[in-house]
């Protein structure tokens, strides 16, 4: 066994690197700069922390969120392995006593937060440590191009090149697009990157795009449908999740709730809730989530739309990573194009960013709202439409969306766009889809009439064709191109360069559309839990193992998945181990883990024989 190995199995327990893994550390460790982008729940960490254990200083890894932080510590510290974090969670008392600790060489990884590289006591240390290596996480916030840009990342080139040494650099992101790509390495100044891509594609999850009526009612029937599984319900703004909660409570739900509003200790608390699957029902806004992993996540349901196809997938990515089948389901309604670009323009939450930085923000924001909201229109393979966002091009076909597994009668529409678009044409480009698709449709409504539509020559034109199917038509348009809509609070449907190839009969439209989108049922397959791979008799011996581990998780302060994985503890319900021998085979028990905890769940597992 190679040394990387010996220390996968050792501290993780794990026998094999999964895909991009193996590759990534060896880089690292033949000293060449390193840049990884995997999907959420790939497993990076282990890319940068099993080398950082082979090299011979101490690893810096960057990173800005908080809590992701104390979460990967507190994991690495319950494997043995010595590591600290230094952030704003920590008194300046905490914080002058842990760069003691890690001038003495204490620890062999230090997680440390941005705008703390500059700061005198860490200059301090670092100039006197032995960095082998500096590793990045959410590297694309580097970026101007990326979805959360940070002003304090531009600092890191600086305290690099402060540094007598310069270390080896590896960074990595679950999501980066190619423009993204390309500025990190500039930005960072890597020097001849081994940059390596795996493959973004999760399989084991379902994508369904619904625009239902009523949201809330097809939230409680999917509910009703997966009872006794862990979900996440997003939710756009606070006041959303708190009526969501409210209603899931009201009807019984084990529910729970997290928001920018709550107070920390509330926060903390629902969240560990929820992680300790007291209440496996979560509803919260986008704050909810960084550095969450929570493995047996059977679905994540977007109650609104969120703001771009990079927060899409990862929020969403927090389902299934345990590799199990699990559900991402997105319910749209126009009125969240409305509040994301509320947010959009009202957008003042990155202080660092001067007024030019912040238009270029914004102007990126639209496009990236513009992208997200076609993903709900199209009626192609919803899993092709991501992964072609992040340049990974794909089979139009991938059987497991809800657009694959729906039955679609491809019609000619050219004479209805060009009905539409004479209608846009003539009424002077000054109205909304709504107004347009009434006017179409014939309506005899106040407002019809009051815009003077009813003079229109099209009016009344599609009489035949319902107002949800001209929609699907208008949506395809803009999706293509044939027609945009204006960036305006009430925006308005405008004719493209495009538009003239129809009204001209260059082009015809023949598009993939469905009667009724929103009655489609959703997963054919049922989601199947990880537990119902027990054997018959296995699920009494699952609960008190997870009980076991639960009294562990509560004793070291850490979430139960920290000490064992549900599936660690589904494979030890198989095979039933009976000494270290066999237990040190079960996936997900390592050396040390096994020093630490082995005792108290072979005893468990030799009193069921
Ligand atoms: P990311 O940071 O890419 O979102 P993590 O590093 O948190 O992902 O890893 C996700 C999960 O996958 C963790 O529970 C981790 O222990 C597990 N994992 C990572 N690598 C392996 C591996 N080689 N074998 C089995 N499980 C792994
Ligand atoms: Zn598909």
């Amino acid at each position: 066994m190679d040394e990387k190995h010996h220390i996968l199995k050792k501290y993780y327990g794990y026998d094999e690197f999964r895909e991009g893994q193996e590759t990534l550390i060896d880089s690292i460790l033949a000293g060449q700069d390193t840049f990884g982008i995997m999907p959420t729940g790939a497993g990076k960490s282990i890319c940068f922390q099993v080398p950082a254990l082979l090299l011979p200083g101490i690893t810096l890894v960057i990173s800005p969120l908080i809590s992701l932080m104390k979460d990967q510590v507190g994991a690495l510290n319950q494997m043995g392995v010595h590591a600290a974090f230094l952030n704003s969670s920590l008194t300046f008392r905490q914080y002058m006593k842990a760069l003691e600790y890690a001038r003495a060489g204490r620890y062999k990884i230090i997680y440390v937060a941005p705008e703390r590289l500059l700061t005198e006591e860490f200059q301090a240390f670092a100039l006197s440590a032995n960095i082998s290596m500096v590793s990045i996480d959410e590297v694309h916030c580097a970026s101007q191009w990326g979805q959360d840009f940070r002003p304090s990342y531009l600092k890191i080139v600086e305290f690099i090149q402060m540094l007598p040494i310069r270390p080896v650099i590896s960074a990595f992101t679950a999501t980066a697009t190619r423009e993204v790509r390309q500025d990190v390495v500039r930005i960072l100044q890597l020097r001849d990157p081994n940059i390596v891509v795996t493959g973004f594609d999760r399989k084991n999850l379902y994508f369904a795009v619904k625009t239902p009526r009523d949201k809330y009612k097809e939230l409680s029937n999917y509910l009703k449908d997966h009872s006794a599984e862990s979900g996440i319900i997003y939710c756009a703004t606070r006041k959303n999740v708190e009526e969501v909660c409210e209603k899931l409570l009201v009807e019984g739900y084990p529910v729970t709730r997290y928001h920018a509003g709550l107070s920390d200790s509330e926060r903390q608390k629902n969240q560990e809730d929820f992680i300790y699957d007291v209440k496996p029902l979560m509803v919260a806004t986008n704050a909810f989530g960084m550095g969450i992993d929570k493995s047996n996540v059977r679905f994540v349901v977007h109650y609104n739309m969120p703001k771009n196809i990079e927060s899409y997938y990862q929020e969403a990515g927090r389902a299934g990573r345990d590799g199990e089948r699990a559900e991402c389901i997105l319910l749209y309604s126009g009125q969240d194009v409305i509040t994301n670009q509320f947010f959009i323009e009202n957008n003042r939450e990155n202080e660092e960013l001067t007024s030019t930085m912040l238009k270029t923000v914004m102007e990126k924001d639209r496009e990236r709202l513009k992208k997200m909201t076609y993903y709900c229109f199209t009626n192609e393979c919803l899993r092709d439409y991501m992964l072609s966002y992040f340049g990974e091009s794909q089979d139009n076909y991938c059987g497991n969306c809800s657009n694959c597994l729906t039955q679609f009668e491809t019609v000619d529409v050219t004479d209805i766009c060009k009905k539409l678009m004479g209608c846009i044409e003539e009424s002077g480009e000054r109205f909304g889809t709504m107004a347009i698709l009434e006017a179409l449709h014939g309506s005899q409504s106040d407002k019809i009439y009051k815009l003077r539509l009813n003079h229109n020559s099209f009016y009344g034109t599609c009489k035949q064709t319902s107002l949800a199917r001209l929609r699907q038509i208008v949506n395809h348009l803009l999706v293509e191109e044939y027609l945009e809509q204006s960036a305006d609070q009430y925006p308005v449907l405008l004719l493209t360069t495009l538009s003239g190839r129809i009204l001209d009969g260059e082009d015809e439209i023949v598009m993939k559309i469905s009667e009724e989108k929103e009655h489609q049922t959703t997963a054919k397959k049922k989601a199947r839990y990880v537990t119902s791979t027990l054997p018959e008799d296995g699920s009494n011996l699952f609960e008190r193992l997870r009980r076991v581990r639960m009294d562990i998780a509560r004793a070291a302060h850490v979430p139960p998945y920290v000490v064992f994985a549900d599936k660690t503890l589904v494979e030890m319900c198989q095979y039933q181990p009976q000494n270290k021998e066999e237990m040190l085979q079960i996936s997900g028990v390592g050396e040390m883990k096994f020093q630490k905890y082995g005792a108290k769940f072979l005893e468990v597992l030799r009193h069921t024989q």
